[in-house]
């Protein structure tokens, strides 16, 4: 590969001057003289508060300090700069005047005086105290830093060419998973190895009171361990063969792309219903936010279970080490191109289900259902009709995750779901033209497992990804994607399930996956039926576009109060529209919206609809043979 320093070398320069006199200064290929050192006291855990000292080796003159804006993993320049607080600068234990870019506000002027060969900088990581302020990464009883959060760095050096040490002040008693490699450690006082400030940020740690660690490949020279920490002592107690079917996602992935990336992997898994972070991918470890109850009811959270945790290890390969090539940026705060996330997303959440199934972490008929629910939301989704699924590789940056209003019109990152029904469709395609001798696991094996053991990030293109693909099998994948990713419908690509043996079909009863999902939050999902779905406590949730609801002027703003003239209840809603089946009367509904009552006459009689799949009686079933174990 050619080294990422070619790739970028000078592509962003007229991105980055401030054009208000100081200049940020563009990339240069040099290694950071000397390292970074950086503190991070983390025993205010009643006020979530960080303080971070950070020493920092300089030469005289102008300079400037970043703190990271583009987050990897959010594919988003999702930082919060609000959340840093009492920054002060000192330059041999005088103030050092700072000021912030006119234009970049992540960055910060410093004019280092003469006989100054380090700068100390302090301040706070002010952590958000409610969920609207932002992610909770502090509770009493655990917590987490995003190291991101708590370092800044000096501009003009690829973020490989810095080297950090780091260290932490936990609070007394607790314990912490990383993957970062410790130097020593005296009581709560941790302190870690030398390590590029790429890898740093990729490393985040996490801290708890209650906490057990799994180890998922004994004796092995490539330690994984699964890292639990909880709200209490009692979340902690995993059967063995719950652990079993985490080792098995292991040696099912290390089957699926016959090769490692790291050195080490840790599953940072925090159990709590406390702590908002729910994923991200990071190369050596993930987090996974589940409930508390991950292990003790294991009937529940199968979504968290089966999707969230084989994805996040799946993008230790696909993401992390395979990486679209403008997805490495140079540093933290230069931008990241997302016009390969379909790639890098979509054929994660496939390999996330697959690998769920595999390993047994659900059985297949839950895969199924899981399949069912997202096929079903994409083919009824007329977003596509104004956007196709490549342009939804924008939507990191244009709405950095926040609610939509009309999601399937507005679209909001399909290139995951619609992502995965392309990949399955490239799978059975791969089946079918080599009658069934080659599928997308040899694919996995060419594309993700090259060069076994190999760390640094190895990136690719769409070229590559069609050259790889006709290696597996000749075909004109280009035209194949392009019509896919380009393509404004009518509904999703929905080939692939047909030639995996199965069609999309609705009933009146959920699936059990189904109501795992739904069953936690409350609510009663009418979206294939009246065209909208009701939260806990009756508000609107989503409101279909074009759909009855829509038709009758309702949007995600109403609260549902009665049902055919009764107060409203989640059974009486339900029974409603079952008993509107045999009648011909509508089902009234009354809504409150800004204020005013609105009642809405429903004049439908087809029940209730719930997505799931059906065989195609004959045809050869592909999809029990995908979701079946690499022996
Ligand atoms: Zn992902």
């Amino acid at each position: 590969m050619m080294p990422k320093k070619m790739l970028f070398a000078g592509l962003f320069s007229c991105l980055i001057s401030s054009g208000y006199g100081q200049e940020i200064p563009k990339l240069s290929d040099q290694h950071f003289p000397g390292v970074i050192e950086l503190h991070v006291d983390a025993t205010n855990l009643g006020q979530k508060i960080f303080s971070v000292h950070e020493r920092i080796p300089v030469k005289p003159g102008k300079m400037v300090l970043l703190y990271p804006e583009w987050l990897p993993g959010t594919h988003s320049p999702e930082a919060q700069m609000a959340q840093l607080g009492g920054l002060k600068i000192t330059a041999n234990h005088h103030a050092l005047e700072w000021k912030r870019d006119e234009v970049n506000i992540f960055a910060f002027h410093l004019d280092v005086p003469a006989g100054v060969s380090e700068i100390d900088a302090d301040f706070q990581y002010l952590s958000p105290l409610n969920d609207k302020q932002g992610t909770i990464l502090v509770t009493p009883e655990m917590l987490a830093i995003h190291w991101e959060k708590v370092v800044l760095y000096p501009a003009g050096y690829y973020s490989h060419n810095i080297d950090v040490e780091a260290s932490v002040t936990l609070p007394p008693e607790w314990q912490f998973a990383s993957a970062l490699e410790l130097r020593d450690q005296n009581g709560a006082n941790v302190r870690f190895k030398p390590i590029s400030l790429e890898d740093f940020i990729d490393s985040p740690l996490y801290a708890g009171q209650f906490f057990k660690r799994f180890d998922l490949d004994p004796g092995s020279k490539v330690p994984v361990y699964f890292d639990v920490f909880a709200d209490a002592p009692e979340n902690l107690e995993a059967k063995p063969e719950q652990i079993e079917l985490h080792r098995a996602l292991l040696q099912q992935a290390y089957k699926l792309y016959g090769s490692h990336h790291f050195d080490h992997y840790d599953f940072l898994v925090a159990a709590s219903d406390h702590f908002s972070f729910e994923g991200l991918e990071h190369h050596q470890s993930g987090e996974n936010g589940v409930k508390p109850n991950y292990f003790t009811d294991w009937d529940k959270g199968l979504a968290l279970r089966g999707y969230l945790i084989p994805h996040e290890f799946s993008h230790s390969w696909d993401g992390k080490f395979r990486r679209p090539a403008g997805q490495l940026n140079g540093n933290f705060n230069l931008p990241m191109k997302n016009s390969l996330l379909w790639v890098y997303e979509g054929q994660t959440e496939y390999w996330g289900f697959v690998l769920a199934a595999r390993s047994g972490l659900l059985t297949t008929e839950q895969v199924r259902d899981a399949m069912a629910m997202s096929a079903a939301y994409l083919v009824y989704s007329p977003g596509r009709e104004w956007r196709a699924l490549q342009d939804t590789t924008n939507d990191p940056v244009i709405n950095q995750r926040r609610p939509l209003g009309w999601p399937d019109w507005q679209r909001a990152e399909d290139y995951y779901d619609e992502g995965a029904l392309i990949w399955i469709d490239a799978d059975t395609k791969i089946r079918e033209l080599s009658g069934d001798k080659r599928s997308l696991n040899d694919f996995a094996q060419l594309f993700f497992g090259v060069e076994n053991g190999r760390h640094s990030p190895l990136t690719y293109t769409f070229d590559d990804v069609v050259a790889a693909l006709n290696k597996v099998q000749p075909y004109d994948w280009a035209q194949f994607l392009r019509e896919r990713l380009d393509s404004h419908g009518p509904g999703a690509p929905m080939d692939g399930l047909t030639r995996a043996g199965w069609k999309l079909v609705f009933t009146d009863t959920p699936t059990a996956y189904y109501k795992s999902l739904v069953d936690e939050g409350g609510g009663v999902d009418c979206w294939y039926s009246l065209g909208l779905t009701i939260s806990k406590g009756g508000h609107v949730g989503r409101v279909m576009w074009n759909g009855l609801a829509f038709k009758a002027g309702l949007s995600s703003d109403a609260q549902l109060l009665g049902v055919n003239g009764r107060e409203y209840s989640e059974e009486l809603l339900k029974s409603a529209i079952t008993k509107a089946k045999t009648s011909k009367e509508a089902i009234e509904l009354l809504f409150k919206k800004d204020g005013r009552f609105q009642t809405v006459k429903f004049d439908y009689h087809e029940g209730l609809k719930y997505p799931k799949l059906e065989r195609i009686e004959g045809a050869r079933d592909r999809l029990d043979e995908i979701l079946s174990p690499i022996k």
